[in-house]
């Protein structure tokens, strides 16, 4: 589970991230809505410590990121050690980042390898289960280049999970996309929902929310301004500035 407690974050004069608590259960699916410049990008890059924290502590299951506790304060761990709790958080960005100069097999592959000291074979296997899972066995020898948006987004959503992580993060997995490429992304989703991975999803996709969302958290000015199941904050609101941002995207 991923446990947020009190996160502030300020990027000079501007504070961005103004005390923000969530809680993600294990096995859960969160998606996140909020306008522009709300904070949920740096929420999410909060979570796997791309972003140093002002205040507040994430922790997944259990344990602390980006820090440890001693004697009742905290201190930041070096890189190398947030870089072995990063390959547990899988971040599914906007756009694909693939390694263009590598295979999708290779794409795959490479870090469970090099961070997590499988065999070639083994990350193979892995890899292969994985693209048949995103619908993409066919396309382990291509280059990324060659392959569509929606394909690469999969691809993506694949090289994340070969590196078995306790909690997926995307930030607007679809929004780079033509529109008929959007209903593919989300399908990976929906069935990895079902499959019960832990997800925090950023979105403007309501209907994606509605439909396969535990809880939907609303984000404005920093802080969560409400959070609940789907029917509860998509369909009776309870804040105004919820409200006003529903009558803009439904
Ligand atoms: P969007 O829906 O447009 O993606 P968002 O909710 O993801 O918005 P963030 O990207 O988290 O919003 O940004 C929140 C605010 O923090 C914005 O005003 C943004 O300009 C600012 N910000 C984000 N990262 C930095 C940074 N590295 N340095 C300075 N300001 C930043
Ligand atoms: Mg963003």
């Amino acid at each position: 589970m991923v446990d947020v407690r009190g996160v502030h974050k300020s990027f000079g004069r501007l504070e961005v991230l103004r005390g923000v608590d969530l809680q993600a259960a294990a096995g859960s699916v969160t998606v996140v809505l909020g306008p522009s410049g709300s904070g949920k990008s740096t929420l999410l890059r909060a979570i796997n410590h791309l972003e140093k924290l002002d205040r507040g502590t994430v922790s997944v299951d259990g344990e602390l990121i980006g820090y440890r506790r001693s004697g009742g304060r905290l201190y930041e761990l070096k890189e190398r050690e947030v870089l072995r709790q990063r390959t547990r958080i899988g971040f599914v960005f906007q756009g694909f980042n693939l390694f263009p100069h590598l295979t999708v097999l290779e794409n795959l592959t490479e870090a469970p390898v090099s961070a997590l000291g499988r065999s070639r074979a083994e990350a193979r296997a892995t890899a292969l289960d994985l693209l048949a899972r995103v619908g993409l066995a066919d396309k382990a020898g291509e280059y990324p280049r060659r392959l569509s948006g929606g394909q690469q987004q999969r691809v993506a959503i694949a090289r994340a999970l070969a590196l078995e992580p306790k909690v997926l993060l995307f930030d607007e997995p679809t929004s780079a996309l033509d529109p008929e490429l959007v209903g593919e992304v989300l399908d990976v989703i929906r069935d990895l929902a079902a499959a019960g991975t832990t997800m925090i999803v950023v979105t403007h996709e309501i209907g994606f929310a509605r439909e396969v969302a535990d809880t939907v958290v609303f984000m404005d000015g920093g802080v969560v301004v409400e959070q609940g199941p789907p029917e509860a904050v998509l369909d009776h609101p309870q804040h105004e500035r919820t409200r006003a941002f529903l009558s803009k995207v439904l």
